[in-house]
């Protein structure tokens, strides 16, 4: 098709150049009709040059528009991913602290504060529901001793096995803690005076047979115990109270026992 246009207008540009054409009445209009549309071909040429150029030009700033979405679009993932990070850290910071707020330092168990915070939730469990729980108050036995005697990082090993067997001879549903200096409480939620008395007994017995070696010696402990059952509405501190009266009891019975706490008393 353009092959047949190009052949045309060469024919007829040959055509109008002949000089016997001049004489023709048709050369003038003709020669004017070939310029127009010469001038009408350069202009339609011009006019899709621009459009070309436009057309590049939009397609090239489409280009760019879509790149820098894509830039901010990593962008933001990045920055959610720093976020989610910060946010886990966060969390696993909390965690930590709250870790470190309830749990001893040296032997890892509960600390009088979250002991703290169990007992005065049994307490309310207890006035609701009428559902008594015990606590057992245990000391070890002589245990200024064994810092007298082998110093004192010898003491804190000795407190660190006691607590993993005292952690360990517990039951599920009840809390160890570490109440203070050599003294650990065990809380048993719905627990009477008997039972309680089974589970600390138990544990005693666990604690006669721990040993730890220092150099060639084996250094064994014994604790002694005091329980006492809540009475309703009895505030936990009474509680705590009368074990503590029961544990001196058996400090004063010899030692390496379990005493029970009398209702009365305090
Ligand atoms: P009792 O049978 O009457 O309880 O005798 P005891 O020697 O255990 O009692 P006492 O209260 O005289 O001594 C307790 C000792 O426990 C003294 C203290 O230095 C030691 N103690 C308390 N906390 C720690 C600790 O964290 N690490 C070490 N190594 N010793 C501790
Ligand atoms: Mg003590
Ligand atoms: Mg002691």
């Amino acid at each position: 098709m353009i092959r047949d246009r190009t052949a045309l207008e060469e024919r007829i540009a040959s055509l109008l150049e002949a000089p016997a054409q001049a004489e023709n009445p048709l050369y003038e209009p003709l020669s004017q009709l070939w310029e127009a549309h010469h001038d009408m071909m350069r202009r339609i040429d011009r006019i899709s040059r621009i459009s070309d150029a436009y057309q590049s030009i939009a397609k090239q700033r489409e280009m760019s528009l879509a790149e820098r979405l894509e830039k901010q679009l990593r962008q933001l993932e990045k920055v959610a991913r720093i976020s989610d990070r910060y946010q886990q850290m966060m969390h696993d910071l909390n965690k930590a602290l709250r870790q470190a707020s309830t749990h001893d330092a040296l032997t890892g168990i509960a600390n009088r504060r979250l002991l703290g915070e169990r007992l005065k939730e049994e307490a309310d469990r207890n006035k609701r529901y009428g559902r008594s729980f015990s606590i057992a108050m245990l000391d070890v036995d002589l245990f200024k001793r064994i810092n007298d005697q082998h110093g004192h990082d010898v003491g804190d090993r000795m407190l660190v096995e006691l607590a993993s067997v005292l952690e360990t001879e517990v039951r599920e549903q009840d809390l160890c803690g570490r109440w203070g200096g050599e003294e650990f409480l065990i809380l048993l939620p719905e627990t009477d005076l008997d039972a309680a008395q089974q589970v600390i007994e138990r544990v005693r017995e666990r604690v006669r047979e721990l040993t730890v070696r220092v150099d060639t010696e084996l250094l064994m402990v014994t604790v002694s115990a005091g329980i006492a059952q809540q009475i309703p509405g009895e505030s936990y501190s009474r509680t705590i109270s009368r074990a503590d009266l029961a544990l001196l009891q058996a400090k004063r019975l010899g030692r390496d026992r379990c005493e029970l706490a009398s209702e009365t008393a305090v």
